[in-house]
């Protein structure tokens, strides 16, 4: 698998679905469906490999995200990358993305409309990538995945499934960032589990598909 940092690598789309995607991103970069689209500088589309087994899925964009039009490149994004690579996974490996794409004003969490909006986009893109794993980074993803009235807290670390792709909700990198200590059962600790939990997932995928 081999991905720029910047860019969709689409290298293992058929060509019907590499066009229906390159269709799905024009769309969205020129999407005004919501209120967002009005203090947005760029929307955010999601970047990493479309060849993947595993995606990524946070809330919004943030200030630098929104710069610069690229997912998870903040201090978030860079711990996320840490914590990913400390598990041996390669976020260059991965695809990520958010529930909406352009940012919502002072990081306010998106409203139920525009979730209800931008969903459709992520929707659209999940069933182009299918994955085998979805990790939803944080309360929002969950619950718009899910469908669930639980808080990240309960359900963090445990599988579920969505239209055929597994699903497991990991802690938002925001909240480790305001969550510093590395005691045992804190947000870091357990999201170490979460994600060698994750890694030996995947590689039980990797096996089956050399198999
Ligand atoms: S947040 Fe989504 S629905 Fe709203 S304008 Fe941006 S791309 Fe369109």
């Amino acid at each position: 698998m081999q991905m720029t940092n910047d860019a969709t690598h689409d290298g293992g789309m058929s060509e019907e679905r590499a066009s229906a995607w390159a269709k799905l991103k024009a769309r969205v970069e020129a999407c005004e469906r919501c209120e967002l689209a009005q203090t947005r500088t760029k929307v955010v589309f999601g970047q990493g490999t479309v060849d993947t087994p595993l995606v990524f899925v946070g809330e919004g964009p943030g200030a630098d995200e929104d710069a610069e039009g690229l997912a998870f490149v903040g201090r978030a994004g860079q711990l996320l990358t840490q914590i990913l690579s400390a598990g041996g996974i390669s976020r260059e490996d991965v695809f990520i993305t958010n529930v909406v794409k352009c940012r919502p004003p002072n990081n306010r969490t998106p409203s139920p409309e525009e979730m209800m909006q931008c969903g459709d986009f992520l929707e659209a893109q999940l069933l182009l990538l299918r994955p085998k794993i979805l990790v939803c980074l944080g309360n929002t993803p969950m619950k718009w995945i899910l469908k669930t009235t639980e808080g990240i807290t309960a359900l963090r670390g445990r599988w579920f499934g969505w239209r055929g792709i597994e699903v497991m909700p990991m802690f938002h990198p925001s909240y480790l960032l305001r969550n510093d200590s590395r005691k045992k059962g804190s947000p870091k600790d357990l999201t170490w589990q979460d994600v060698q939990a994750l890694k030996e997932r995947l590689d039980r995928y990797g096996k089956e598909k050399k198999e």
